[in-house]
């Protein structure tokens, strides 16, 4: 009997739920991986980070299955990659291999699911099983529930639940590697790693950034954070430290092993590592929160938050995503965004605040932004992350608590190291005016080779008329 593995977000040959479950209980497994058309084609433009992230850990993770094939004696093993609408690819080529089940490791994601059940129809026809698999998370939908059976709403408690639930076993990997000899040689016509031309994408500066790609990319960036985890609570809100793990993207195509670094971080066990692991678990509940809710992807989680009247503002939109708002840590943090890809977590919850409540602009607009750029982007992360900036989430901030951009780069960015990094106009301003500059008289601003409102923008808003003004806002919702 014969099965095929469909890779999706779970890039990984190791550790790997459904394909160690295939391999476990089917004599021979082909392995599959579709660039799916109906995603490619929906993405803004044709220079995309995260296609070219995907493209060469797919291109890993084919060399990976080959090698584990001729170590156990299949040559000819390997990822057969195809370029369509999966729902249609699947179905076709499980037909044309003849197999007899499609295994592969649960998404979350409204639109995901309901692909996957699409193309379980489509086999059902068929006659061919389809089985997922819970892979990327630890406890996943309903597994952590309120003494009621009712899904959380809080972190906190959601968080305690699921650290007394967990027991040793759930971490332990899922071995790959002892069934290999089951490996299935890939059929000669479908040898065929694109080009990433040939998939309507052109190169980005990815290999400029600082982010290895693949497993190999994963296991280096794992390998360097497991060294410093133990400064992690003290040095994670810092964006101008190296103080957080960078692992998200590694996370979101699942080039990294989630049970791995539970694990890793619970036996280090340093303050440091079980305020890292409580980030996971906002991984977790924030897949849960979208499982159970997923009209949270257009609508606020609280619904009379839907009754807030946002402005409507094109140019502020442009200023605050180009990073021209003149407030430098908000700049510094956008800008970061557009020229990496990745925006450290202190800045998306400072420039996310910014977009609510300084300029009154809705939050989902803010969160299709962030969804274009963020290597890492993650629905259900992003969603809640913007959610919890714009007091909709659950379990979010208050609306009344507003961030006040000139006291969070005091306190997060004090000497102005990240400003200055990326907002160069801003580079020999001293410290004591690099997060309002606008505070510089005539001749501090010569002296600082800079002039406000002519080299970099005076403040588009005064915050304290914002905040005015963002309290009247939300005020509808008390009524
Ligand atoms: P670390 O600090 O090393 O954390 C380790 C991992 O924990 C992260 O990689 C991530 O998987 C998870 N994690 C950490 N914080 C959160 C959180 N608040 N919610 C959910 N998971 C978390 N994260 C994404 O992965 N994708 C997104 O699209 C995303 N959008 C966000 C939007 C806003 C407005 C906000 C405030 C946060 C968002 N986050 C998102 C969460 C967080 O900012 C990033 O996960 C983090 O900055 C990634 O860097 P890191 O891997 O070095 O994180």
């Amino acid at each position: 009997n014969t099965a095929l593995v469909w890779f999706r977000r779970d890039l990984r040959s190791f550790d790997n739920a459904a394909l160690s479950q295939a391999l476990a209980q089917f004599d021979r497994v082909h392995c599959a991986f579709v660039f799916d058309t109906e995603i490619l084609d929906a993405l803004p433009a044709r220079r995309d980070r995260r296609v070219e992230f995907i493209w060469h850990a797919v291109a890993e993770l084919d060399r990976a299955l080959a090698e584990l094939g001729a170590g156990a004696g299949v040559p000819g093993a390997g990822l057969i990659v195809a370029h369509g609408r999966a729902d249609r690819e699947i179905p076709a080529l499980a037909r044309e291999l003849g197999v007899q089940a499609v295994l592969t490791n649960r998404d979350y994601e409204p639109e995901a699911l309901a692909r996957d059940a699409r193309v379980m129809q489509a086999l059902a026809r068929d006659g061919i099983a389809f089985r997922a698999f819970k892979d990327q998370v630890v406890f996943e939908s309903d597994e952590v529930l309120t003494r009621e059976g009712r899904p959380f709403s809080v972190f906190t408690p959601y968080r305690n639940a699921w650290r007394r639930q967990l027991d040793p076993a759930r971490l332990q990997p899922f071995p790959v590697a002892s069934n290999a000899a089951r490996l299935a040689p890939r059929p000669l016509q479908r040898d065929n790693m694109p080009a990433l031309a040939a998939l309507g994408f052109e190169p980005t500066d990815l290999a400029a950034l600082r982010l290895p790609t693949g497993m190999s990319g994963g296991r280096a960036l794992v390998d360097d954070f497991m060294g410093r985890i133990g400064r992690y609570r003290e040095a994670r809100d810092y964006p101008a430290l190296k103080g957080v793990s960078y692992l998200s993207t590694h996370l979101r195509f699942g080039t990294v092993s989630v049970r791995e670094l539970f694990a890793r971080a619970l036996a280090e066990g340093s303050e440091g590592a079980q305020c890292w692991v409580d980030e996971l678990i906002w991984r977790e509940f924030y897949q849960m929160i979208l499982w159970h809710h997923p009209r949270v992807v257009s609508a606020s989680f609280r619904p009379e938050y839907d009754r807030v009247r946002w402005e409507d503002d094109p140019a502020g939109f442009e200023a605050w995503q180009e990073g021209r708002t003149g407030y430098p840590i908000v700049d510094a943090g956008m800008r970061q965004l557009r020229q990496s890809g990745y925006m450290h977590n202190r800045l998306r919850m400072v420039a996310a605040s910014f977009l609510t409540k300084d300029l009154g602009i809705d939050w989902r607009l803010g969160e299709r932004h962030f969804a274009a750029l963020l290597n890492d982007y993650d629905l259900a992360a992003n969603n809640g992350g913007w959610q919890w900036a714009a007091s909709t989430g659950c379990d979010a901030q208050p609306y009344f608590r507003i961030f006040n951009p000139v006291t969070q780069s005091e306190r997060f960015d004090p000497k102005g190291g990240f400003i200055r990094r990326y907002v160069p106009e801003l580079a020999r301003v001293p410290e004591r005016y690099i997060h309002a500059p606008w505070k510089m008289s005539a001749a501090d601003q010569a002296a600082a080779g800079v002039r406000i409102g002519r080299d970099y923008p005076a403040p588009l808003v005064d915050h304290g008329e914002a905040r005015q003004r963002t309290l009247a806002r939300y005020a509808v919702v008390k009524g």
